[in-house]
């Protein structure tokens, strides 16, 4: 049946496909089965059969050589660890240099110089590139799991990948907003969630990359040098909002290291206890000439402003964020910080008393 025009594809919806196999809009089952546990093409879909491959690095080779990581090595969510170098998705030739033109060669020069260069790159030309690259880099990351075994040892006869048994809805969306550089979707207001860029100290001898991720609260911090970026994927802009106390009782940076990480991890608790987040999804016009990615926040006519708020805090699930970012504090009892203006702050995303 073909789809009405603006028909709202929801995630169990079929597949909207042109008769050349190009792949407008991913429906549910095909997304898991292809772009999630199988070996197509992460970007537009093509099998090794139908295309040629060069696969993509997830942490962009650019940021591997411009601080010699690729021999250093990730942890994955089973523990194991993998060189960065290696740790590639399958991705044709003609996705991996559209990615490397739209996104990759931008998003390195911008991180190239300070912060206060790339401060005014986003605010100008690069306006929402941050948010575009550490989804793509978020949406990697997590694909990855789906196509490594979670035990290497073949003896256990265990086939399970890293990924068994979580749920891909959300990463859905994420897809679709990724790959929207590949089939010219339009994204609309509130769909990219919440940026907190800042400026971290930048000792001489220390490492300047670092990579951090909240999986179940779709939240990533990168380092760049010294540009710190968090993004938080899923929360419609909302924990910008119930965060901005925070932020201004701790400042602008520059952060240290330490304190970068636990940002990320209280950015990350923040959209955990986040109520009123918005829910996503593709509308596709009959003639397949328009595809735009919503928010549901954005067609409420009469609450251009959405209100947001939060669910009672837990200290332990904040804690058990703010050690899995920083190990050295698990031996401090309470919430621990490393923000001098927090010390002795029980309330969960540090919002005024
Ligand atoms: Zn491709």
């Amino acid at each position: 049946m073909m789809p009405t025009p603006d028909a709202d594809l929801r995630p169990e919806d079929k597949t909207i496909e042109a008769a050349n196999g190009r792949i407008y809009h991913y429906g549910w089952t095909r997304f898991v089965d292809e772009v999630c546990t199988g070996g197509h093409c992460f970007i537009c879909g093509r099998t090794y059969d139908a295309s040629a491959f060069n696969d993509e690095h997830v942490v962009p080779d650019w940021l591997l050589t411009r601080f010699r990581l690729h021999n250093s090595r990730l942890t994955l969510p089973n523990g194991t660890q993998r060189p960065y170098g290696q740790h590639k998705i399958p991705c044709c030739i003609d996705c991996n240099s559209l990615l490397g033109r739209e996104i990759e060669q931008h998003i390195a020069m911008i991180t190239g110089g300070d912060y206060s260069a790339f401060a005014a790159a986003i605010a100008w030309e690069y306006q929402f590139l941050p948010e575009q690259w550490l989804a793509l880099v978020f949406l990697k990351l997590h694909l990855m799991d789906g196509r490594l075994r979670r035990t290497r040892d073949r003896r256990l006869k265990d086939d399970a990948t890293i990924s068994e048994g979580r749920i891909w809805e959300h990463f859905h969306h994420l897809h679709a907003l990724v790959r929207s550089i590949h089939t010219g979707a339009t994204v609309g207001p509130r769909v990219l969630g919440t940026l907190i860029t800042f400026p971290i100290e930048d000792p001489a001898g220390e490492k300047h990359f670092d990579l951090l991720t909240f999986t179940e609260d779709f939240t990533l911090y990168v380092r760049v040098g010294q540009i710190g970026m968090i993004h938080v994927i899923d929360d419609g802009g909302g924990v910008a909002e119930i965060m901005r106390d925070l932020r201004v009782r701790i400042g602008d940076g520059p952060f240290s290291p330490a304190q970068a990480r636990e940002l990320a991890a209280r950015t990350a608790y923040g959209n955990r206890i986040l109520l009123g987040r918005p829910s996503f999804f593709t509308q596709v016009s009959g003639d397949r000439s328009t595809i735009i990615i919503r928010s549901a926040h954005s067609g409420i006519i009469d609450h251009p402003f959405p209100q947001y708020d939060l669910r009672p805090g837990s200290q332990e699930e904040l804690r058990e964020l703010l050690v899995t970012a920083l190990p050295q504090l698990g031996c401090v009892k309470g919430n621990p910080t490393t923000f001098p203006q927090l010390v002795g702050d029980q309330e969960a995303i540090g919002r005024a008393p």
